[in-house]
């Protein structure tokens, strides 16, 4: 008998002819003699009407009005209240004992920052002793009950996190996430059909493809994982093939170079020109930045001319507006420079905890660009990723290019 710990997703549990699929799902494994405690999401699309509904009502009198956010977790909570209770019910119906949790019930502790609340502590509550009554405990993904008693959720996608935390607060012998992609792929296989599930994946490259577009599961949750040491399995709710397995880096995974091929179409380019060439100008433009809340991925800064520097950086789409706004108020406070908006980009990442060990995968990632007449516009890298700026319209072809070129259907 093991402890298995399930979160399934909001597409998962997005109506009625869902939420029985899971409960088959979870009787199957307590069928097979084991104890389960799941975490589940709100159903598919019920958060985003929540917070359309709040903006709406803050935005009555001021088109900026931002509703509070002690309200927006009061808020937002509900949607997992709900899908909780339903997928206990649907259990009791196949004959099996079940009872629901609130995350404040669970003894999901947090921090007092609302609407991005940081897990202290993981009780558990009563989970164990319910698990040891023969019941399937129900968890309401996303939420926590702050140190001063206030309900509070743990960021959009928050439900990874709760599930990899109960995991590790229980010492669960299993964590599976079941979502709406049978796991980790080695592309979007909407964009190279030919991509392949991954078996294994360290949490280092499952976070740089994360934080490259890849959106599979929260980062917080991964980092959360890599922590705690938690492995988790990420697969599909919708049939019994294996998913990927995530864990610590072993040995073997650095004989793979690259493991992946992340394209990320949301950014775009910002130029600021004739920024005075001294030190300090480069940190007030990005101190700027910072504090406009605005994160800025690959930088570029030219020779200076004549007193004078050129600087491009790239952010995501919807950040461009406040970024040339804090920019531009920065450069008249300096006195010089101007920032203009140039145009959307994409970029193409390759991910691989083997690029430690094996020399030149840049210069084999950029032949195959340029054999495919890819011309690259900024180049960034950590040392298990190397990420390049290219034309949005070549994003694609250039992707499945990459992807043949490091041979990764094999
Ligand atoms: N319902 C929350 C959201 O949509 C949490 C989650 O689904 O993981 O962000
Ligand atoms: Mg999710």
């Amino acid at each position: 008998m093991a402890l298995i710990v399930q979160k399934y997703g909001g597409t998962s549990v997005k109506d009625v002819d869902r939420i029985r699929n899971v409960a088959q799902r979870i009787k199957q494994t307590v069928d097979e003699g084991h104890q389960v405690a799941v975490v589940v999401s709100a159903r598919g699309g019920v958060t985003n009407e929540l917070v359309t509904r709040a903006r709406e009502l803050a935005q009555t009198s001021d088109p900026k009005g931002q509703p509070d956010d002690r309200e927006m977790d009061m808020l937002l909570a509900c949607g997992e209240q709900e899908t909780i209770a339903l997928t206990a019910i649907a259990l009791h119906a196949l004959g099996i004992p079940a009872i629901s949790r609130l995350g404040s019930q669970a003894g999901f502790k947090t921090d007092t920052a609302h609407t991005r609340a940081r897990i202290r502590e993981i009780t558990g509550g009563d989970i164990p002793d319910q698990l040891a009554a023969g019941k399937v405990v129900i968890v309401a993904g996303f939420q926590g009950l702050s140190d001063d008693g206030e309900i509070t959720t743990m960021g959009r996608g928050g439900s990874d996190l709760s599930a990899v935390a109960l995991a590790a607060g229980l010492k669960a012998d299993l964590c599976q996430i079941y979502t709406d992609v049978e796991g980790v792929y080695t592309a979007d296989p909407r964009v190279v059909p030919n991509a392949r599930k991954i078996e294994e994946i360290s949490y280092e490259e499952m976070l740089e493809l994360a934080s490259m577009g890849s959106k599979v599961m929260q980062a917080r949750a991964v980092e959360f994982a890599q922590k705690h040491d938690v492995v988790f399995e990420v697969r599909s709710s919708f049939n019994h093939n294996p998913g990927t397995i995530v864990k610590s880096e072993a040995p073997s995974m650095e004989d793979v170079v690259v493991s992946g091929v992340a394209l990320d179409k949301n950014q775009a380019k910002i130029a600021v020109s004739d920024l005075p060439d001294k030190p300090g100008s480069a940190a007030k433009v990005f101190k700027a930045l910072g504090d406009a809340n605005v994160i800025v991925d690959m930088i570029v800064q030219n020779i200076g001319r004549g007193g004078a520097a050129n600087l491009t950086f790239t952010v995501s789409k919807d950040d461009v507006h406040r970024a040339v706004e804090a920019v531009e108020k920065v450069l008249s406070e300096m006195g010089g420079g101007a920032a203009n908006y140039v145009g959307d980009i994409a970029k193409v990442s390759i991910v691989g905890v083997g690029m430690r060990s094996h020399a030149g995968v840049a210069a084999t990632l950029f032949s195959i660009l340029a054999d495919h007449e890819v011309n690259i516009q900024m180049i960034s890298t950590s040392e298990i990723r190397i990420s390049v700026a290219i034309d949005l319209a070549d994003a694609d072809k250039a992707a499945q290019a990459v992807h043949d070129g490091f041979e990764l259907d094999q």
